[in-house]
């Protein structure tokens, strides 16, 4: 058995990984198999992707891919769970990440944030347990839980959602 970076204690396995995230082969499984049944159930399930990546942050303080993926991904979580910013909003807000707030910052890279050390019960492989009935549910409440873990830890993440909202807002102007 292997202790993934998300808490999930999961069989040793020699399959694919990410490229640069450091999630054991047997979560990145369960994710796969997560995103084929969400997509296949029509579930709804906006913030998966940036609650993957926020909740495997191992490899972040070497790998500078990884490190802006944690950073990027956080920083929707909070400006959906604190800051109120809308699932029609995600994507625009997610892709100006990079290009729009690091100038605006003055910051070249994104830090290396330090993570949480207990993530509570959801991962990847205990979400695929739940019946699809529940999944909407299940993968917004592991958002929630994602986002809590982080949000006590010091870091300028919410500076940076509230920076990048008032930017949009200041353009709707
Ligand atoms: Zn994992």
């Amino acid at each position: 058995m292997a202790l993934c970076d998300c808490g999930a204690l999961v069989p040793t396995e020699d399959g694919p990984s990410h490229a640069y995230m450091s999630a054991q082969p047997a979560c990145w499984r369960c994710y796969g198999e997560l995103l084929a049944r969400l997509a296949a159930e029509g579930v709804d399930a906006p913030l998966q992707m940036d609650t993957y990546a926020a909740q495997h942050p191992g490899n972040a303080p070497a790998e500078r891919r990884q490190r802006g993926s944690v950073a990027v991904h956080l920083t929707v979580l909070c400006a959906h769970f604190d800051f109120g910013l809308p699932f029609s909003q995600l994507p625009q807000f997610r892709a100006r990440l990079s290009s729009t707030l690091l100038p605006r910052l003055g910051l070249e890279d994104w830090p290396a944030l330090n993570p949480p050390q207990q993530w509570g019960p959801l991962n990847a492989p205990v979400i695929l347990s739940f019946p699809v009935s529940q999944l909407e549910e299940v993968t917004y409440e592991w958002a929630r839980q994602v986002w809590e873990a982080w949000r006590v830890q010091e870091t300028p993440v919410q500076f940076w959602a509230q920076t990048l909202m008032e930017t949009d807002y200041d353009r709707r102007g």
